[in-house]
């Protein structure tokens, strides 16, 4: 049996591994990083070139199922796994770690309404934790920013005052908390990504009393079949058999 596995994430590597050797997984990542964390198993890097891309590769490398692992905020490459595989009748399943819980958090949809969230509430001393692609949103702003992303962003996307830390998860409750103190934060600004990696943030940010912007996740495609956890995917590729 033969996986595409769609990858990207902890919870990617963790089913590539649980699976390997019995099922042939090739896991895809997209090629972001440098240096990225490799699942076992066979991998490809890139894009596949949308939609027709995914069908050639599709095509050329027949698969029994496609799980789509990618972490909750890559809706292009979701929505292109959805309707590729629903054209196809190739077996497609999302697997999404849960969200957490939003208590108390300015819920938004998209990294221009946390600018405008950070803007309207006067917020002076900002931990960005949304990613390179978001930064663009907060450029123009007059605060001072924290800025955490895994690669260095191009200047040009910087706002003026800031600091840019460059680092990847996981994440632990004490290093949080001596940021936000260290930094002297006011807001937190993040996705709903979900997951223990990056969580213990919001934790420090809940015990300080720091405000919570948090993007909330895309939706998934209509009928898409989804599980929250590895063990759920595990059991959905062995009854593929
Ligand atoms: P995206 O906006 O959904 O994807 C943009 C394009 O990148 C896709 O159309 C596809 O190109 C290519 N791509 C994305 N994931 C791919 C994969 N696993 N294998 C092959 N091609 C892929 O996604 P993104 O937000 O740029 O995320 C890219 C990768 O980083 C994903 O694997 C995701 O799991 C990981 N990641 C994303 C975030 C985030 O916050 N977005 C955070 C952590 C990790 P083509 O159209 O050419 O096929």
């Amino acid at each position: 049996m033969r996986i595409l596995l769609l990858g990207g994430t902890a919870e990617g590597r963790a089913l590539a591994a649980q699976l390997h050797p019995d099922v042939e997984v090739i896991s895809s990542l997209a090629g972001r990083v440098p240096d990225p964390a490799l699942p076992v198993g066979a991998v490809r890097i890139g894009g596949f070139g949308g939609p027709q891309g995914l069908r050639r590769w599709l095509a050329e490398h027949p698969v029994d199922g496609v799980v789509d692992a990618t972490h909750p905020f890559a809706a292009k490459m979701t929505a292109t796994a959805a309707q590729v595989c629903a054209d196809t009748g190739v077996a497609h399943l999302v697997l999404q770690r849960p969200a957490w819980p939003t208590d108390g958090a300015i819920v938004v949809r998209s990294d221009t309404e946390a600018a405008a969230a950070v803007a309207q509430h006067g917020f002076s001393r900002v931990f960005l934790t949304s990613g390179r692609s978001s930064l663009a949103a907060f450029t123009a702003l007059d605060a001072w920013f924290l800025i955490r992303v895994v690669t260095p962003p191009s200047r040009d996307l910087l706002p003026q005052r800031h600091r840019v830390l460059l680092s990847r998860g996981p994440y632990d409750y004490d290093g949080e908390r001596n940021l936000l103190v260290e930094h002297d934060i006011d807001a937190l600004v993040t996705k709903n990504s979900g997951g223990a990696m990056t969580r213990p943030k919001l934790d420090a940010a809940a015990d300080l009393g720091v405000a919570v912007v948090m993007m909330d996740r895309p939706t998934l495609p209509p009928g898409v079949v989804a599980v929250p956890t590895v063990a759920d995917a595990v059991d959905w590729v062995r009854s593929l058999r």
